[in-house]
């Protein structure tokens, strides 16, 4: 195991937790040098943590929260700061490896510092592909860093592509749970509540990426995620319905075989991979004892419960739209949970607000910039917040 300076970004999320967790699991928090943590407004959390790990920064991106931070690390070498330009600044050194983990468009930014100066970027920030993908995959070519994807349907891709050849690449097969709707009626589903939403069958998550696997809004993000990172068409990706999450994700190849990557649905497998590449350390996570999996069932989703995936398609043949699709359906997932739409109405705010064309208008620049970017994404929280239902 070689030492790697670390940051990670996001450390209090669900991703962030688990990224410490693989580090204590396989015992090398000792071995490692952390530069910096950083957390939105979980402050205890972070000071905690940064006790714990000693990274030499820690960042509390809610100003507000530094004269906490500053106090909880008094008397510790831990440099406290706050507020984005800070945030930025810091992911602006040089590293050899940082978990981009801070959720939503906010992290896009991140991620986008850390496709320039980490060695190794852990992508755990899908909206960081979904709306700067040609920008934050052309930053990874010119500085010649490595993307190891995070989310763990990716990480299963990349997985069964290790050694493989673009040119015999069939088509991809995106497995999802289904999550917990997926044998609710469209009749319960207008009903279905922030509660119903939050009860993930099989994985253990932050609250919005919950909801956008309840709504299948995640596996349309993961779906434009996997155009960008494998390089395929919308057409050569396949979703299918799997409820025991022990298949990840699968590869067709042209000649007829097919790879799929098998394990316990935890994150710790997938960050772990993105630490270790390209070898694998001992974690805490048995293999699948396949004479106690009692079946495992594939089914085909319900474009019409799971309305995203249609709307997609859009995406899919346009990836310019993405970043107006993942804004709209934040601002969606946000009037679902203060209870000012229901759950099917996420994805009609989506498929109004992508179909704006004033917004269409702003896609059209040739080249993405983080400003454009961050441009489009206003204009579409706007267009999103207004939209009323009567
Ligand atoms: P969480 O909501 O659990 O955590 C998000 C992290 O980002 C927290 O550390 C949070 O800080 C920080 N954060 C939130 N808003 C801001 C902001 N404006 N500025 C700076 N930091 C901010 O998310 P998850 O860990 O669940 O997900 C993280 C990313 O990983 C997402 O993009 C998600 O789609 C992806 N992902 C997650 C998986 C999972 O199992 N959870 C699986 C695959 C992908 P604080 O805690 O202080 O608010």
């Amino acid at each position: 195991m070689s030492k790697k300076k670390i940051s990670i970004f996001g450390v209090t999320g669900s991703i962030g937790q688990s990224t410490l967790q693989v580090l204590r699991e396989e015992r090398t928090k000792n071995k490692h040098e952390f530069f910096v943590f950083s957390a939105n407004e979980n402050v205890d959390q972070l000071i905690k943590d940064c006790i714990e790990f000693r990274p030499r920064h820690a960042v509390i991106a809610n100003q507000s929260k530094y004269d906490i931070l500053k106090r909880g690390l008094a008397g510790t070498n831990i440099e406290p700061s706050s507020g984005k330009d800070a945030l930025l600044e810091l992911a602006s050194e040089r590293v050899n490896w940082s978990m981009s983990a801070i959720i939503g468009f906010a992290g896009v930014e991140v991620a986008l510092k850390c496709a320039e100066f980490s060695d190794v970027l852990a992508l755990a920030n899908k909206e960081a592909l979904v709306c700067a993908g040609e920008l934050l995959l052309s930053k990874i070519k010119f500085y010649q860093n490595k993307l190891i994807p995070v989310d763990s349907e990716h990480s299963a891709i990349y997985q069964c592509l290790q050694g493989e050849k673009r040119k015999g690449l069939k088509e991809i097969i995106l497995t999802a749970s289904g999550g917990p709707f997926r044998a609710w009626s469209m009749k319960d589903l207008e009903k279905a509540t922030l509660r119903d939403a939050l009860k993930h069958p099989n994985w253990d998550m932050g609250d919005k990426i919950t909801i956008d696997s309840a709504s299948m809004f995640n596996k349309s993000l993961e779906l434009i995620e996997a155009m960008h990172l494998f390089n395929v068409s919308f057409s050569e990706i396949k979703i299918v319905i799997h409820p025991q999450s022990i298949i990840h994700s699968m590869v067709n190849f042209k000649d007829g075989t097919t790879m799929a990557q098998l394990a316990i649905p935890d994150m710790k497998g997938p960050i772990g991979y993105a630490l270790n590449y390209p070898e694998r350390n001992e974690l805490c996570l048995e293999n699948v004892n396949f004479s106690k999996v009692k079946r495992l069932e594939f089914f085909e989703p319900d474009y019409k419960k799971f309305y995203s995936l249609k709307i997609v398609e859009k995406v899919g043949k346009n990836l310019n739209l993405g970043v107006i699709f993942n804004a709209s359906k934040e601002i969606a997932v946000e009037k679902f949970i203060s209870g000012k739409i229901n759950f099917l109405d996420m994805a009609l705010v989506v498929e109004r607000v992508i179909n704006e064309k004033s917004l269409l208008e702003l896609t059209q620049p040739e080249k993405q910039t983080v400003s454009t970017l961050i441009d489009i994404d206003l204009a579409a929280r706007d267009v999103a917040r207004n939209i009323k239902f009567f």
